[in-house]
């Protein structure tokens, strides 16, 4: 596992270099989803910081067990409003927002829960009709919507481009990710964060810390391949 783990790591910090950024401006959300919580345990001891969960229920279960570890717990996958409670309570950062809806009710159980809900927007780059996330052209409404609720606070943009065999295929999708931040920052939307871009998959995550990502989402790489 440490070595796994220390050579994605290395990855990461190479490809920085690469593109003369820093490596510590790229951080590794280590996906766990459908890994038992001894082997994410262990993942933490050999030096997981930040771990990335898919499903509410099954992030529950290991949130309980291993709630004491000293990491960061990001939420990545699809989430319905009506499970917003569960999320607020567990996550640091909400990588998929992608409807107001969803903003509404994550800042309602935010303020029960007297938190400032850091969150991403999810943003359908591709259009895929298989994919969540806002269309494109909707992402900036959604933004300054989101950016009126008191209990949130948007930190970036999340994407997922289709699957391809060539990681450089997946590169339009991530620089249009970063060109929509830019085209964010310029409207200088009061209390908007655009530091994060949150792009980059064991397949692909080089080519997408390329082109701007300061979050990248890794699983295969270090688990192995997913039942
Ligand atoms: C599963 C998943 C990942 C990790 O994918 P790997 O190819 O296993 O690295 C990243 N992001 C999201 C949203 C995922 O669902």
């Amino acid at each position: 596992m440490k070595e796994r783990l220390d050579r994605i790591k290395k990855r990461i910090a190479d490809a920085a270099i690469a593109c003369s950024r820093e490596p510590e401006s790229v951080r590794l959300v280590v996906v766990s989803k459908t890994v038992e919580a001894g082997r994410v345990a262990a993942a933490i001891d050999a030096g997981a910081v930040i771990l990335g969960e898919n499903y509410i229920q099954e992030a529950r279960d290991k949130f309980n067990a291993l709630y004491d570890r000293p990491v960061q717990w990001h939420f990545i996958g699809h989430l319905q409003s009506n499970k917003a409670k569960y999320a607020v309570r567990m996550f640091d950062l909400i990588h998929s927002v992608d409807s107001f809806k969803l903003a509404k009710s994550l800042n309602k159980e935010a303020r029960k829960n007297g938190k400032v809900q850091d969150i991403l927007i999810q943003v359908n780059i591709s259009r895929e009709e298989t994919k969540s996330g806002i269309d494109e052209t909707d992402a900036i409404d959604l933004v300054t919507q989101t950016s009126g609720l008191e209990n949130l606070r948007v930190k970036g943009l999340m994407t997922m481009p289709p699957f391809f065999d060539a990681p450089e295929q997946a590169r339009p999708f991530f620089r249009q990710l970063s060109r929509l931040r830019e085209q964010i920052i310029d409207r200088n939307i009061p209390g908007v964060g655009m530091d994060e871009l949150s792009m980059g998959m064991t397949g692909d995550f080089e080519v997408a810390i390329a082109e701007g990502a300061t979050l990248v989402r890794i699983g295969t790489a270090i688990f192995g391949a997913r039942r």
